[in-house]
Parts: structure tokens; C-alpha cells; sequence
């Protein structure tokens, strides 16, 4: 493209602009977004792109050196960036992270534990037995996080709680934990989501702090707890091994105190320090569209501090903040680490999990969100997995046999069994892919999960959150519900048949006798034969037998009876017969008579 340079792109000097601008071209550029950048028309972006032999519309994306020709013959400079270099600088800077500047944040935790067992209700117990009363008349506010004090420290509680939300910053690799509380009731024991939250924790290398919960029930078994956890390699100290436990009850707030003095002592050996000053950076805890404050973002700071009137870019949104509330509902002028304040000001709604961080202004913040933006478009246009059926098409044509999915149900048992059910139906040639089988809600994670393989997510007695669902149908991922797992195991096993290559099926009709061969003009050699078995079919497939060897294979081009060309013979008729391309034919051969269908194959 370059070489082209001197080339005429349909454009004199003198029509060049006055005004030159510095013009950032990244990799890839679409026509309208280069023709923003220039403040040129698009029409005219595509009028040169058509002088070079080159049809586009504005939609459509061109590379960045043709992008470069075109904004230098406009008579712009151009500022040439890599895709990375928009990302550059963003987060962890640690240039200005001093020893010295470095200073202790709260523990931040998450309360993970099978259903049921309380999380919910710790979660609240914590929270109203820290409310200083008096303080803003006790009344608190839910924005996804609270911060609780004791002893003038203090602990920062993510309050969305289960492993769900834990997830789905992990897979956006990003974490918000330092601590996770495993709460597992005293009177149920371990559960399958136990055993799942202790897999996610040990997974993120988050250290665990069990807290036996129910402990007011006179059914409680405290020990039976622990014995049970040892199962699941979580040795806890009277065992002989290093996990924090607490017995408390969320009920009659017994050993709240206990729990909250435990985390301060596991955070002390985490030596949690972090730079107080500089341009905040942290994570989207939770996001929605509120009525009347536009679109609203919790954000959890894990660096720096987070300022009124700061640009923040999170995923593919950016705010200019207006105002900071924090977990009392207070208005606030600043968030340091470890803390969860409310962020209105968003121009979007960001997608939990997303890492934010501030930026120094507001092109930056364009910058950065268009490209992000445009990522997607590129990811989802290229490809993404749609419905069952288009998944299917675009496997076929790529000549892919696996079938990738995800799938979430409401109990271990039965996800088990649909997983067994599925893998039962693979062959050698099409099997189920199953990227990930899991109890629960479908997550954000799930879909991310989904979309990074072209899979389908199967919920099985569970739905979808909202962030996913609206993450799903923005990333063109289908999502499909059942509750009978035999109709599940159905549908996907018709779908994976779908990739099965049709068979090709043979059936034998009957055979002739080759008696004598004529030469006829114009149609060449015909055989007069007579049917010695089943039927002779016009447009049947046919095999050249000599001495019960096949010497050719192919289709008749004529079947005749007397003089006339006819649709079949009877066994025991007589009918002349040739071949369609292939005249070696000798009296004595036998003519084997097939006939072919395609069959759409199933499992
Ligand atoms: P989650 O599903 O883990 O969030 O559990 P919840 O917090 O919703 O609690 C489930 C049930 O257990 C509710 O009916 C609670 O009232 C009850 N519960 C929670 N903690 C305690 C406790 O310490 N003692 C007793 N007796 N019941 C509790």
C-alpha cells in the first residue's frame, strides 16, 4: 500500500484542508471512525478507497497503512498506535510505589458457602452489629460492599454474597478477595457448594477462615464440620492444621466478634499495603441503570484514591465522577483503597468485574473505551456463537466435531448426570466439549466462559443473572433453559448429529446379464441383457461385474425396452443397457444394480 504513495488518490493539493490534525491511527480503523478522526466526510474516505480499486462502506474496516495514506494525502499528520499501546499505562503503575508512600488497606471478603447456610444473614449480623448507633441514624445502604470497624480497624465485606460474584472478576482476571469466609451451617455439614467455594478459593490462592454458622441450633455439630473439611484438604487448627475457624450464629450474633478479630489476624500475616496516593485503580463491584442517577457503578478502590471530578475508564464505559457515595449512603469527596464507594457519572453501565481505573482525561477515556468498544464489535463480527443452529453451520463448515458447552444446574446430581449422559452420546467422530459443568445460577463467567469457545450455556433448573443474560445477548450467546434432562440430552444430541457427515446408503436391486453387445451409432455400445434378479432402475447406480470382479462403477445412461427408453425392468425381461462414459462391456458380464441415498445420521 505504501508503494502506491505517489499515486494520486483522486485528490489535488489544493483541495487539502486548512486545518491539519494529528490523526491517532490504530491497527485497524473503520471508515467512519477515520473520517471522525480527520473531521473529514466518509463519503470522501470512500471515494479514495474507490479510486484504489477499493469498495467499502462506512462500516467496514481498513488497515492502518492504507488508513495513513489517506489521512496524509488529506494533509494530516498521523500518530500510528499499536492496539496495546492504547491499553499502556493503564494499570499498576508502580514507578511511584515507594516503600515509604506504601500504607495498610483493609482486608477485603468475600462470604462464600453452600445455600442456605447462612452468608446472607452474617453478612447482615455483621453489618448492624458495627452500625455505630447514632451514626446517620443507623440506616445503611446496599451498594454491593460495606466496610465494617473494630478496634479502629477496618474490613471491607463484598455483600453480593457466593462464589458467583468471586468468579466472574476472577475469570475477568481480576480480584477483589484477600480473604474468603467459608461459612458452613453446624447442623448440615459440607455441602456440594462448599466443596465448590474451597475449590474456588484454594484456585485463587485466597486464604480460607471457616466460619461454623448456626451454632444457636441444639442440633449443631461443630466437630462433625471439621472432620468433614478435612476431606476437602481445609485442615483447620484443632485438626492439626493452619485454617482459621470461628463458631458463630448469625442469629443471636454470637461470635461475630470472634470472626471479625480472626480476619484481622489473617490479614496482618497478608501484610495488605498498598500506595494511598496517585490515580485510583480498583474493580466494578456492581453496575445498574437507576432511575433518575443514570447509570451507577459500585467500585471497590484497590489503589490510590478515587477522586471527585477524576476521569474513570472501566471496560467499555467511562464516568467523569459526580458524585461518591459510600455504604451509609453518604455523600463522600474521596475513596482510598479498600474501599467501596458509589460512582455516579457513568456514561454506560460497566459489567461487574471490570477493572476501572482513572485516566487524566477525557480523549484518554474515549481513547481507550472506543477501541475497547470496537474489540468487541471485531470479536463478535468474527464469529461469535449465535443461536444452536448457526453454531452447528459454522462448526460443519469448519469441519469441527466438537461440541463445546457449558453447563450450569441446580444440584450436583443432576449435573452429573447430564454430563454422563453427554459424554455417553460422543463417538469417535462428534463429542460433546464440555467446557465447564457446574451447580448454580449462570453467571457472567458462564457466558464469558461461552463466548471465549463458540459454546452454548445450558441451564438446567437454573436462569441466568441479569449481567449475564445481558451479557449473553450482546454477545450474540445462547442461553438455553431446560428441566428435564432427557429433552436436554435430545436436543443437543440432534444438534451433534447435525455434524455428523451423511451416510451414504446402498441399496442392491438387482442384477443382469450381459447376453450381447451392439454398436450403435451415435450412442456407442449397448449391452442387451436380462434381468436375473430384483429390478433394473433407470438412474439406478450400477457395477460392471466380470468373473465376479467389479471392473467399473457408475450410472446407466440409457435403459431401453424394445425401442423405448423406460424407468425400470422387471426380473426376467429383457432391456438394452449402457453406460455413461464406459463402453468396456463384453456378453457375459453382470450388471449389479444399486440404488444411493444420504442419510442424515443420528447418535
Ligand atoms: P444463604 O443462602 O447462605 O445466604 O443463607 P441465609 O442467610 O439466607 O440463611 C438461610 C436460613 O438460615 C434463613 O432462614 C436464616 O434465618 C437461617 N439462619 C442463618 N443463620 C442462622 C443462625 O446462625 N442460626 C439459625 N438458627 N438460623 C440461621
Amino acid at each position: 500500500m505504501r508503494r502506491r504513495r505517489d499515486k494520486k488518490m483522486g485528490r489535488n493539493q489544493q483541495d487539502a484542508p486548512k486545518l491539519s490534525r494529528e490523526v491517532v491511527i490504530p491497527e485497524v480503523i473503520t471508515v467512519a471512525e477515520l473520517a471522525n478522526r480527520m473531521a473529514e466526510r466518509s463519503v470522501t474516505v470512500i471515494k479514495m478507497l474507490m479510486q484504489q480499486g477499493q469498495m467499502a462502506t462506512i462500516n467496514d474496516v481498513v488497515d492502518a497503512d492504507t488508513a495513513e495514506l489517506i489521512a496524509q494525502e488529506l494533509g494530516h499528520t498521523v500518530r500510528r498506535v499499536s492496539d496495546a499501546d492504547v491499553e499502556e499505562g493503564l494499570y499498576d503503575i508502580p514507578a511511584d510505589d515507594k516503600a515509604e508512600d506504601l500504607t495498610d488497606r483493609a482486608p477485603v471478603v468475600t462470604i462464600m458457602g453452600h445455600v442456605d447456610h447462612g452468608k446472607t444473614s452474617l453478612l447482615d449480623a455483621i453489618r448492624e452489629a458495627n452500625v455505630v448507633s447514632g451514626e446517620a441514624g443507623g440506616i445503611t445502604q446496599h451498594i454491593g460492599a460495606y466496610q465494617v470497624e473494630k478496634d479502629g480497624a477496618k474490613i471491607t465485606f463484598l455483600d453480593t454474597p457466593g462464589h458467583e460474584a468471586f468468579t466472574a472478576m476472577r475469570a475477568r482476571g481480576a480480584q477483589a478477595t484477600d480473604i474468603a469466609v467459608l461459612v458452613v451451617a453446624a447442623d448440615d455439614g459440607v455441602m456440594p457448594q462448599t466443596i465448590e467455594s474451597i475449590k474456588h478459593a484454594k484456585a485463587a490462592g485466597v486464604p480460607i477462615i471457616v466460619a461454623i454458622n448456626k451454632m444457636d441450633k441444639p442440633e449443631a455439630n461443630p466437630t462433625r464440620v471439621r472432620t468433614e473439611l478435612l476431606q476437602h484438604e481445609v485442615f483447620v487448627e484443632s485438626m492439626g492444621g493452619e485454617v482459621l475457624d470461628v463458631e458463630v450464629s448469625a442469629k443471636t450474633h454470637n461470635g461475630l466478634d470472634k470472626l471479625l478479630e480472626t480476619i484481622q489476624l489473617q490479614a496482618e500475616v497478608l501484610e495488605l499495603k498498598v500506595a494511598r496516593d496517585g490515580r485510583a485503580e480498583g474493580l466494578v463491584i456492581e453496575a445498574k441503570l437507576d432511575k433518575g442517577r443514570g447509570a451507577v457503578a459500585t467500585v471497590l478502590v484497590q489503589r490510590g484514591t478515587l477522586k471527585i471530578g477524576d476521569i474513570l475508564v472501566a471496560g467499555t464505559e467511562f464516568a467523569r465522577v459526580r458524585a461518591l457515595i459510600n455504604d451509609k449512603g453518604e455523600q463522600v469527596k474521596e475513596a482510598g483503597p479498600s474501599v467501596p464507594v458509589e460512582v455516579l457519572g457513568f456514561n454506560g453501565v460497566p459489567s461487574a468485574g471490570d477493572r476501572f481505573s482513572v485516566v487524566e482525561n477525557d480523549a484518554r477515556a474515549r481513547e481507550v473505551t472506543e477501541y475497547r468498544q470496537r474489540a468487541i464489535r471485531e470479536k463478535t463480527a468474527g464469529g461469535g456463537a449465535t443461536s444452536l443452529e448457526q453454531m452447528m453451520n459454522q462448526l460443519k463448515v469448519a469441519g469441527i466435531s466438537k461440541f463445546p458447552l457449558v453447563i450450569k444446574g441446580d444440584v450436583q446430581g443432576s449435573v452429573e448426570a447430564i454430563v454422563s449422559s453427554l459424554n455417553k452420546l460422543s463417538t469417535d467422530e462428534v463429542s460433546a466439549q464440555i467446557l465447564m459443568a457446574g451447580v448454580g445460577g449462570i453467571t457472567e463467567s458462564d457466558v464469558t466462559l461461552a463466548a471465549a469457545s463458540n459454546a452454548i450455556v445450558i441451564g438446567f433448573n437454573v436462569r441466568a443473572n441479569k449481567q449475564a443474560s445481558d451479557l449473553a445477548t450482546r454477545d450474540g450467546i445462547e442461553i438455553r433453559y431446560y428441566n428435564i434432562i432427557y429433552d436436554l440430552v435430545d436436543d443437543v444430541k440432534n444438534a451433534m448429529s447435525g455434524l455428523l457427515k451423511p451416510e451414504r446408503r446402498e441399496t442392491f436391486i438387482g442384477y443382469a446379464t450381459i447376453k450381447e453387445v451392439f454398436q450403435i451409432t451415435k450412442v456407442g455400445k449397448v449391452a442387451g441383457c436380462q434381468v436375473t434378479e430384483g429390478i433394473v432402475e433407470r438412474g439406478a447406480g450400477v457395477r460392471l461385474l466380470r468373473d465376479n470382479v467389479v471392473i467399473h462403477e457408475g450410472k446407466l445412461k440409457t435403459l431401453k425396452r424394445f425401442k423405448d427408453e423406460v424407468k425400470e425392468v422387471q426380473v426376467g425381461q429383457e432391456c438394452g443397457m449402457a453406460f455413461e462414459n464406459y463402453e468396456d462391456i463384453r456378453a457375459g458380464d453382470q450388471i449389479e444394480c444399486f440404488r444411493v441415498e444420504t442419510v442424515q445420521r443420528t447418535l
